[in-house]
């Protein structure tokens, strides 16, 4: 690499997300140094994103830096936690200084607009590859977990699905483009769901395979009433209402929580996320028994011929 690996590190690594209060050490030793607050947990989560299997070949550095890091944000969210800070193990076939400042530019926006400091990470080369690790705090104990639902919680989800997934079939239109490079972590919907919800995660992989993962951790079923499934008018519109409730269902990438919540507490739930701003939208719930039962609205099962997507 022309440009030397410190100096690199130096001008595009350096201050992105600014300084953060539980970060007593950042960016430049061998490692950083933490100070979380007293009572906290520390929540920690990685995603890798490869060139040609998670997102296009050539594709813009500024927005796939953005979504590198939402994506990851989205699983603290996930679990109610708050941004603390994150890593990046960064993989690059070459040191494009081009290239590496517009990446820095759109690490910089998100890191800002979510209070999430870059505390360090690894640069190395080879084909471009993207690993972000966050790290979230929480009061101890108080994590959204995906084993906590009880026969006859509701089932809800944040924001409108299938939005990244209508995208590839339409990729001029910019709601569906924004949703797949600027995909929104619900980090305000996850705190507040602490109070409320008996478990919850982000939708990344496809509805019907995602709601199966809260129903196999709390040893139940899960229904889902298609009909109810939350879609934008971008997405209507651009794949028409059939399709569309196909792609909210397995699309994928779509970053929305999914959740449950008791009964008895379903009123209050919907009226604190309202306040904040957050829409959600009762989608089905749970039930006895196991799997994913998807209904049409005359309460017919819909086969699926994929539940979502397959990493192998
Ligand atoms: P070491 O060889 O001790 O692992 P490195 O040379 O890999 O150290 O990294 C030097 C410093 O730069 C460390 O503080 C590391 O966290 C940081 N760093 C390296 N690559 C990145 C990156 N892509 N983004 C942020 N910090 C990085
Ligand atoms: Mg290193």
């Amino acid at each position: 690499m022309a440009l030397h690996e410190f100096d690199l590190i130096r001008r595009f690594f350096t201050g992105i997300g600014g300084a953060g209060p539980d970060i007593a050490l950042g960016v430049g030793d061998d490692c950083a140094l933490l100070d979380p607050p007293p009572g906290c947990q520390l929540a920690i989560s990685t995603d890798t994103l490869v060139e040609g299997v998670h997102f296009p070949v050539a594709c813009d550095p500024e927005a796939l830096a953005g979504r590198a890091l939402r994506v990851n944000l989205s699983d603290l969210a996930a679990m109610g936690a708050e941004p603390l800070g994150f890593q990046l193990a960064l993989t690059l076939p070459s040191a494009d200084e081009v290239w590496l400042a517009a990446f820095s530019r759109g690490l910089a926006r998100d890191a800002g607009l979510f209070g999430c400091p870059l505390m360090g990470g690894d640069t190395t080369r080879g084909p471009l590859a993207i690993t972000v690790t966050v790290i979230g705090t929480l009061p101890a104990g108080a994590a959204l977990r995906r084993g906590g639902a009880g026969a006859g919680d509701l089932l809800y989800v944040t924001g409108t699905l299938g939005d990244a997934r209508g995208a590839l079939d339409v990729p001029g239109e910019a709601h569906l483009a924004a949703r797949y490079w600027r995909p929104e972590p619900r980090l305000a919907a996850g705190r507040l769901l602490r109070q409320f919800a008996s478990a919850a995660l982000d939708v990344s992989d496809g509805l019907a395979q995602d709601a199966g993962h809260i129903a196999a951790a709390s040893g139940l079923g899960c229904r889902i009433e298609a009909d109810r499934l939350p879609l934008s008018a971008a997405l209507v519109d651009a794949c028409g209402r059939a399709l569309a409730s196909r792609h909210a269902l397995t699309g994928g990438d779509d970053y929305e929580l999914c959740f449950s919540v008791p009964p008895g507490k379903a009123e209050a739930m919907e009226a604190a996320l309202a306040a904040a701003g957050e829409p959600v939208t009762r989608i089905g719930a749970m039930v006895p028994g196991a799997g994913v039962l998807c209904v049409d609205g005359q309460g017919e099962p819909i086969t699926l011929e994929r539940s979502g997507y397959a990493h192998f």
